[in-house]
C-alpha cells in the first residue's frame, strides 16, 4: 500500500516537473533545463570523456604510454583501413545517446552524435574524401527497427561536410550480435559480411559506425569497399568502447 502511494506521489511529481520541462536527462535523470542536443544535460554532455591524446594512431585506443604509436592489437593485427577516430569513449553520456538511437527510437540522437563527431578528431577524416558510406544493417534488422542508425548519422555527416552519403554496402548474411561474443569470434562471425554492390573506384570512402570496439565491422567494411575499388577506407565512429 505504501509502495502504492509513494509511486502515485512520485507521477505526481514527474507530472508536475514535466509540466515546466519535457523530460529528465537520459543520463543522470534529473530535471534540468539546459538540455544540449535534446536528451542530456549539459553536465552530462560537458563529461563526455574525449579519446586521450595518448592513444592508437590507428583506431584511437587509449595508451599507457606515449612510446608506442599503436595498440598491441593494431600491431599484430593489421588493419584494412587506414585509420578510425571517434567522438569519445563509450560510456556515460556517450553510451546513453547511443543507446537511445539505438534501441529507443530517438532518431533526434543521431543529431547529437553527428555533432560529437564533428567537434572531435574525427572531423578531419571527411577532409578529402569523396564518400560517406554507412556500415549496413541486416534487411530484417533494419526492418525491425524501422531505420538503420548508422544511415541517419552518415547522412547528416553527409549533409555537414557536404560529401556525398552512399548506401553501397550491403549486408550479405546474417551474423550473430556482436556484443555477445569474444575478440575471436567476433572476427569470424563478420568475415565477409558485407558487400560493395556498387563500384567505388578511386575514392577515399569514410565508413560510419556507431561503436568501434575491435575493428571487425570497420575492418570487413573496409575489405569489401577496398575489393570495390576504394583507393583508401577511414572510419568515423560515435564512440570506443572501453
Ligand atoms: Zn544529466
Ligand atoms: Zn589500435
Amino acid at each position: 500500500m505504501r509502495e502504492e502511494a509513494a509511486a502515485r506521489v512520485k507521477g505526481i511529481m514527474d507530472g508536475f516537473f514535466s509540466l515546466f520541462y519535457p523530460s529528465p536527462c537520459a543520463c543522470c535523470g534529473r530535471y534540468i533545463k539546459d538540455f544540449i542536443g535534446m536528451y542530456i544535460c549539459a553536465s552530462c554532455y560537458n563529461a563526455i570523456s574525449p579519446i586521450p591524446a595518448v592513444s592508437c594512431v590507428k583506431c584511437g585506443k587509449p595508451l599507457d604510454t606515449a612510446a608506442l604509436e599503436e595498440c598491441g592489437e593494431c600491431g599484430v593485427y593489421k588493419k584494412l583501413f587506414s585509420v578510425v577516430r571517434q567522438a569519445g569513449l563509450y560510456e556515460k553520456g556517450l553510451k546513453e545517446l547511443v543507446w537511445l538511437l539505438k534501441f529507443s527510437g530517438k532518431k533526434e540522437a543521431a543529431r547529437v552524435l553527428a555533432k560529437l563527431i564533428m567537434n572531435s578528431k574525427a572531423a578531419a577524416l571527411f577532409e578529402g574524401a569523396g564518400l560517406i558510406v554507412p556500415v549496413p544493417m541486416a534487411e530484417q534488422a533494419r526492418r525491425e527497427r524501422g531505420y538503420n542508425h548508422t544511415e541517419l548519422l552518415a547522412s547528416i555527416l553527409s549533409g555537414q561536410t557536404s560529401v556525398k552519403m552512399s548506401r553501397c554496402l550491403v549486408k550479405v548474411r546474417e551474423t550473430a550480435p556482436q556484443n555477445s561474443l569474444e575478440r575471436r569470434e567476433r572476427i569470424m562471425n563478420l568475415k565477409r559480411a558485407f558487400k560493395a554492390i556498387k563500384p567505388v573506384n578511386g575514392f577515399v570512402v569514410v565508413v560510419v559506425d556507431d561503436v568501434y570496439t575491435t575493428g571487425a565491422t570497420m575492418n570487413e567494411a573496409a575489405r569489401a569497399l577496398l575489393e570495390a575499388g576504394a583507393k583508401e577506407v577511414r572510419g568515423a565512429a560515435a564512440a570506443r568502447a572501453v
